[in-house]
């Protein structure tokens, strides 16, 4: 490897590790290896769903609903990892995280199959 293509390498923080909890690093072009990886797991995550749930919300803001009740979880275990440790695994976040990246991948899917309707609504004293 010459100098140039040293300096062209640049390293990329990676979550991949399975057994260990902190970042360990990838040279960037390892990262064209990992991805199509990581999005086959993303699609494999939405077809479980799919298989589980066929049925997605028409209303949108129940479909968006959905997705944050995924970034809470996967929230939740970033927080528990970094404060409670023993609570959490780099494993479990990555697995929520997935989980999240499906549920955002199913709203777009329908965003052109919503009603945007505003809920009724009633005062409160
Ligand atoms: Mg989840």
């Amino acid at each position: 490897m010459n100098d140039t293509e040293q300096n062209e390498k640049r390293w990329i923080p990676s979550l991949v590790s399975q057994h260990h909890r902190q970042l360990h690093w990838v040279w960037k072009e390892e990262i064209s290896e990992w991805l199509p990886s990581l999005h086959s797991e993303i699609d494999a995550e939405l077809q479980r769903a799919k298989s589980k749930f066929p049925d997605w919300p028409t209303d949108p803001i129940h479909a968006f609903a959905i997705v944050t009740e995924e970034f809470g979880e996967a929230a939740k275990e970033v927080l528990q990892l970094t404060y409670e440790p023993k609570k959490s695994t780099i494993e479990r976040i990555r697995t929520e995280t997935i989980q999240l990246a499906a549920m955002a991948h199913r709203f777009l899917e329908s965003l052109d199959r919503y009603e945007f309707k505003p809920s009724a609504q009633h005062e409160q004293q």
